[in-house]
């Protein structure tokens, strides 16, 4: 009796190893990239299965191009550009997503005294990075009074958008792909993956880490193309970079690239490259745009006053800084 039943016993533990063995085979990190959002955007995601993996991966790739096609400033059949064509002459009801967004956009705004305002279109819409022009005197001395972001009302209730001063522009290109990361993070955790990475060009979220250790994250190098300023082990976190090397172009020695400080209209000349760690990439999207403009001094300190967010920043000698609990972190 005693032998038949550990005979039956060791028989059902091989199979259930079987069955384990078959499931761990199936499991695999499941990698794919689409042009969206005028970037690169990646999915990396550890699968169970590849079969609903794939579909996975696909639902966060549709949500990504649905808020493309929303937030576009130069498409004219999106939404934004119907905001943009509209609002400084009546209240616009919008999508829940883009007043979301803008209500972020407002808070760093306040919280920046304006460093970061999506209303930085106004002027930043005479910039052609591709081509190369940029907006003369006259044109930014009679739009750069249109960069102020109190001129955007929003009503969250009813979802209404109004701008209080005609010749008001925005675009959400500092605040948009964190959250559309943020979108596709939550796509995957609400279908129960533990271990995965979004991203739109410099804004990426990490979910999980790579099953025994933490994934390695490197912060580009803004002047030596190929290579990395700093490498760090991250684990369950979005990190965001902005540089001046993303689109540019150089006049007389003077780089006109995609980050304008609103008080100017011209291009944030203060640092290299500035990078932020927060727990949503919405957040670490707005912020690294916004101390880029603020410079090393004034960024760190806005970093410093937020508890769970870090900054790395590439000052204009090529010189690192880091924010306080870094520092802390890397001192032994
Ligand atoms: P990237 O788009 O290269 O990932 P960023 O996240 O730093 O880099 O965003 C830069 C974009 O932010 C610009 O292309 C523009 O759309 C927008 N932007 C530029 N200056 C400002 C600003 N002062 N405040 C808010 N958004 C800005
Ligand atoms: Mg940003």
């Amino acid at each position: 009796m005693y032998n038949i039943t550990r005979t039956l016993r060791v028989a059902l533990l091989s199979c259930l190893v079987c069955v384990l063995m078959v499931a761990d085979l199936q499991a695999q990190w499941l990698r794919g990239e689409q042009e969206l959002m005028g970037t690169r955007v990646s999915v990396e995601l550890w699968s169970p299965q590849q079969a609903s993996g794939q579909q996975l991966m696909d639902a966060v790739f549709a949500e990504v191009q649905r808020l493309d096609l929303m937030m576009n400033p130069w498409n004219a059949d999106s939404e934004l550009s119907r905001i943009n064509r509209e609002a400084a002459a009546t209240t616009v009801t919008t999508t829940p997503e883009i007043i979301e967004v803008i209500e972020r956009a407002l808070y760093y705004s306040r919280l920046s005294d304006g460093a970061f305002d999506i209303s930085f279109a106004s002027v930043g819409q005479h910039y052609n990075y591709r081509k190369g022009t940029a907006p003369g005197q006259a044109v930014l001395e009679r739009d750069r009074g249109n960069i102020d972001f109190r001129a955007i009302r929003i009503e969250v209730a009813t979802r209404g958008i109004s701008f209080a001063r005609p010749g008001l522009q925005i675009d959400l290109g500092g605040i948009a792909k964190g959250y559309a990361v943020d979108r596709g993070i939550d796509i995957l955790q609400r279908a129960g993956i533990q271990a995965a990475v979004v991203s739109a060009g410099g804004d990426s979220r990490i979910l999980g880490d790579m099953g025994d250790r933490p994934r390695t994250v490197g912060i580009r190098h803004p002047r030596k193309e190929g290579e990395y300023a700093v490498m760090m082990p991250l684990a369950d976190t979005a990190i965001s970079t902005s540089g001046d090397y993303e689109r540019f172009f150089e006049v007389d020695g003077v780089r006109f690239h995609h980050i304008l400080d609103p008080g100017t209209g011209r291009s944030a000349s203060e640092v290299q490259s500035a990078s932020v760690l927060a727990p949503r990439a919405i957040d670490s999207d707005a912020l690294s745009t916004t101390i880029f403009v603020l410079g090393v001094e004034r960024g760190l300190a806005l970093i410093n006053s937020l508890p769970g967010v870090d900054a790395i920043i590439i000052d204009g000698e090529g010189k690192l800084h880091y924010s306080a609990d870094l520092l802390l972190s890397t001192t032994p």
